[in-house]
């Protein structure tokens, strides 16, 4: 009996993804490019099971069931092409390559159009969870040729998280890069949802002066509201972790982020399409900035910089700040999916907007129970243009709007950075103000640049030029 599927790369998501789909009764072939991989994970980690090895892409072929469908788990980028070159001769028209790695979506793009023209398949899915999702159920986002689409679905969905309902957090997203395009924007959303925590753990810590005991129960106690997520769990986790001498690990954990480019990507895609993603940015030059060590260490002496300690009510400042976290996290969505929408109409992909929250609901990181209320925002709007407008949406920002400014105030005189709740604000501050200061923008720009400007007591579209200073 041949293989349902071909399954490329065992490191840890490859060899995780073929233990799922053999626990759902998928017949899966497994090829590495170090073939002892191969027997290591016959004979460990897969033994027992259904899971067939191949020592050669050729026998990785032969042994499959047509249309053959053979997923990608490899290190993203020139690796994906070669295989891809290699592949290619070995295949019949019709069958399916799937890269289920974190490709930048334009070479999702790329594959899609140049493996159409050879008559291969090409599926871009992006896969979020890490080990534990690949293991027990991911979100997938797969895009690129929709003729694949009928043939896969059994096998991704299968595999794939559940919401609560039983739904698949796996759906068809769109053509060509669209797939990885929505895994790319989770990942920013994931900047931004970790940098707010961090913010919020700093103000605890430095302003309020908690202790970790009082912070793991706050962080407990948050993920039984709005907040309910799986970042905000891991996160009362960690600071509840003593080390051996009994004291918070993360303490002596050094405070500068790393990063594998991302949200850079997401911050760059909104730039290149005109929309204000500042959260997410925010989120990316902060680990920028925590990169700086030495600088920072250097630029504290210099300024003498400390924190002024947050007098007031705890318990007050910390319900406080969770509003604030919460507000901040509504707008960081919004702009995510202000993103997603401009994108699908520029490339044509016609995204379902409630689907794509409802693929991030369970198995990835970001996972959380308000992604539920925003699949029901575009459920109850499909064009919902700002998140910030539905109902539900609506009501928590305008609750939390005196908190979210006092907290962001104190931050401010106290000297704690808080780049993306103040960001957010900000953000909402300039969206909901008719009027902004562009006017006076669009006169400096004419004065200097002849670049004309419109006129509020004319019709749109009519340009005009003043010649400010009254000279030839
Ligand atoms: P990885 O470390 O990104 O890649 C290792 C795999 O790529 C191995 O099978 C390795 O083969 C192969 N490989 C590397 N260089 C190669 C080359 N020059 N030629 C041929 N094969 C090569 O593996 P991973 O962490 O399991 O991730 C797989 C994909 O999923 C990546 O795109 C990653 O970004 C994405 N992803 C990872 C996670 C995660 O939590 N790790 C989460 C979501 C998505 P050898 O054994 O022969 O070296």
């Amino acid at each position: 009996m041949k293989g349902d599927i071909g399954v490329i790369g065992l490191a840890v998501m490859g060899q995780n993804l073929i233990l799922n789909m053999n626990d759902k009764g998928f017949k899966v072939v497994a090829f590495n490019r170090t073939t002892s991989k191969v027997d290591d994970f016959l004979n460990g980690p897969a033994k027992g099971s259904n899971v067939i090895g191949a020592h050669s892409l050729e026998e990785l072929v032969s042994k499959l069931e047509s249309p053959r469908k053979i997923m990608l788990m490899v290190r993203a980028g020139a690796v994906v092409d070669e295989f891809i070159e290699k592949l290619v001769p070995l295949l019949d028209k019709g069958d399916i390559i799937i890269d289920g790695g974190n490709a930048n979506y334009p070479d999702s793009t790329r594959r899609t159009r140049e493996l159409a023209e050879k008559g291969i398949r090409f599926v871009g899915a992006g896969v979020s969870g890490g080990e534990e999702g690949a293991r027990h159920g991911p979100s997938i986002m797969p895009g690129g040729n929709e003729e694949a689409w009928p043939h896969v679905k059994p096998i991704l969905q299968a595999i794939a998280a559940k919401t609560p309902q039983g739904e698949p957090c796996c759906d068809w997203v769109g053509r060509e890069g669209a797939g990885h395009f929505v895994k790319m924007v989770h990942n920013g959303i994931e900047y931004g949802d970790m940098q707010l925590i961090c913010e919020a753990y700093q103000f605890m810590k430095d302003g309020l002066g908690l202790n970790h005991d009082e912070m793991h129960e706050i962080f407990k106690l948050w993920n039984t509201t709005e907040l309910d997520s799986y970042l905000i769990q891991i996160t009362a986790d960690i600071l509840g972790f003593k080390d051996e001498n009994g004291a918070p690990l993360v303490e002596k954990i050094l405070d500068t982020a790393g990063q594998k480019g991302t949200g850079k990507w997401t911050g760059i895609n909104a730039l290149d399409l005109g929309i204000p993603l500042t959260l997410i940015s925010e989120a990316v030059f902060a680990r920028c900035v925590s990169a700086f060590k030495d600088q920072r260490v250097a630029a504290a002496k210099l300024f003498e910089s400390r924190v002024t300690p947050v007098e007031g009510s705890k318990t007050e400042w910390v319900e406080a700040l969770r509003e604030a976290l919460l507000a901040s996290k509504i707008i960081s969505y919004a702009q995510g999916f202000m993103l997603i929408r401009e994108a699908s109409e520029v490339n044509d992909w016609a995204l379902n907007y409630g689907n794509t929250a409802l693929l991030w609901r369970e198995g990835c990181i970001i996972r959380s129970a308000f992604l539920g209320n925003i699949r029901d925002a575009y459920e109850a709007d499909p064009d919902l243009v700002f998140l910030g407008a539905d109902n539900y949406f609506r009501n928590i920002l305008e609750n939390c709007m005196s908190a979210w400014r006092k907290v962001v105030a104190k931050s401010i005189e106290a000297g704690i950075p808080m780049p993306c709740m103040a960001s957010a604000l900000t953000f909402l501050d300039g969206y909901t103000t008719e009027r902004l200061p562009a006017n006076l923008l669009q006169a400096q720009r004419d004065y200097f640049g002849a670049h004309t400007y419109e006129r509020t007591d004319k019709p749109r579209g009519e340009f005009f030029h003043t010649n400010w200073t009254g000279k030839g």
